[in-house]
Parts: C-alpha cells; sequence; structure tokens
C-alpha cells in the first residue's frame, strides 16, 4: 500500500506549573523542568469511504461554520498551520476509539500512576461530549491507539503523537509516545504527565498548536486542565467534515 509520509508539525512543548504561593487564590506561574512536546506524522492512507469533500457546496457550509463560530477558538491559527485543511476522526458516537496504555515498570522511575494520568486526559476530552469518544482497553491487540513510554527522547521533548489519515483528511489511526524523563534526566511527575497527554491526545484528535500560552495546545503547555478555548475549538472542529476548505 503506498504511504506518503506527511510531516505536519514540528513543536516544542513546556509544561509549566501553577502553584498555589499562600493558601489563597492567589496563584503564580513557577517553572518547573521543561516538558517538551513534539508531533510528527500524518500518513495518508487510501480513502475507504465516499466522503471526499470535492462538493463546493458542502466546503462553503463549512466555511461560513467556522467564521460564525470562530470567536473564542484558535481554529483560524489551525487552518493557517494545515494550509487551510482540517483533520479529525470521522463521527462515532456509539463506538469509542479504543485506546490501551502501555504499563512500563522496567524504565528507570516509573511511576505507577503514569497510567492513570493518561487514562484521565483521555476522559477529561470525552467530557467535551464529541461526537468520538474513547474508552481504555486492556488488550493492546485490540485497540486503536496505543499510548507507549520511552526512557527519553534523544530531542529537547517528552511526548509525540503520529497519526495516519485517509486522502479525504479523516484520522484513521493514531499513536503517542511519552517519555518519563526530561532530555536532562528530569523525571515528569504525575500532574505534568497528565498535562502532556492531554496536549497529546488534542494532537490526536486533529488539533495544532496555538500561541496563547494559557491554552492545553500551547507549544509551551503552562495549564493542567483543558480550558474553555480548547473546548471551543475541539468543538468547532467536530462541527465541520474533515478535509480541504479551498
Ligand atoms: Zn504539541
Amino acid at each position: 500500500m503506498k504511504r506518503i509520509s506527511i510531516p505536519f508539525i514540528g513543536v516544542v512543548a513546556g509544561v509549566l506549573a501553577m502553584t498555589a504561593t499562600r493558601p489563597t487564590t492567589v496563584r503564580r506561574w513557577t517553572a518547573i523542568p521543561t516538558v517538551r512536546s513534539e508531533s510528527a506524522g500524518g500518513t495518508v492512507l487510501p480513502a475507504f469511504r465516499g466522503s471526499r469533500r470535492d462538493d463546493d457546496e458542502t466546503r462553503q457550509i463549512a466555511k461560513a461554520r467556522l467564521r460564525d463560530g470562530e470567536a473564542g477558538t484558535y481554529i483560524p491559527e489551525i487552518l493557517l498551520e494545515r494550509d487551510s485543511a482540517l483533520a479529525r476522526w470521522h463521527d462515532r458516537p456509539l463506538v469509542p476509539v479504543t485506546v490501551w496504555v502501555q504499563s512500563a515498570p522496567a524504565l528507570d522511575d516509573w511511576n505507577g500512576d503514569y497510567v492513570e494520568s493518561v487514562a484521565s486526559a483521555f476522559r477529561a476530552w470525552d467530557a467535551v461530549e464529541l461526537p468520538i469518544r474513547f474508552k481504555v482497553v486492556p488488550d493492546s491487540a485490540a485497540a486503536e491507539v496505543h499510548v507507549t513510554w520511552i526512557d527519553r527522547f534523544d530531542a529537547p521533548i517528552s511526548g509525540r503523537t503520529r497519526w495516519s489519515r485517509d486522502d479525504s483528511w479523516w484520522i484513521v489511526n493514531a499513536s503517542i509516545v511519552l517519555a518519563v524523563h526530561h532530555q536532562q534526566g528530569e523525571v515528569l511527575d504525575r500532574m505534568a504527565m497528565k498535562a502532556m497527554a492531554l496536549h497529546e491526545v488534542g494532537h490526536l484528535l486533529g488539533l495544532d498548536h496555538t500561541t496563547d500560552p494559557g491554552m492545553i495546545m500551547a507549544p509551551r503547555v503552562r495549564v493542567r486542565d483543558l480550558t474553555d478555548k480548547d473546548k471551543a475549538t475541539i468543538r468547532l472542529l467536530y462541527s465541520v467534515p474533515a478535509g480541504p476548505l479551498r
């Protein structure tokens, strides 16, 4: 089968801790060891459904919907990054995407909470109530999405997501690799790992980066949870078909 590799993102991301400085609501940003994420991939596969957006009317409706809904989202940045083409999964509200999260106790400094950190990240995206849901399953062979671990990347990154799409821009499978250590050796704590997982699952769903530093999809992740703008952006993405808009 012919496959064309299409690099779609080259990124660095960091995670900063938002730490209470005293037992009040006053908070400030406090740097913790940098967590970086790089997503690359996007392998085009032959279309398997007759949903190619060669229908100009469909394209115009999608463009209008994006224009109407773009306030409070970073969809315009993603369109710029992708040359006006959006990738996402097909709607499958009844059949969840199955996810297997590896346990890797043989890795130095492995934290048994990491698996739950990743599972909770998938649940957080599920809570947005998209037309796609996730289900963590124990059997790797049956899972569509694999989350695996390495000690550290050779580059200053801590996570990487790859997905494949068909030639109509529908994402058909994906995988995530997370590192236990930063390139320089610091260990990611449980909350930093969840933040990284939230960011990588955002890529898996079809999101790209935003220059807004307060978003989970910022290249340097400062937040620990999805924001209203993250949620509005993914909802808007899943309100239109995948594919080029021009
Ligand atoms: Zn990223």
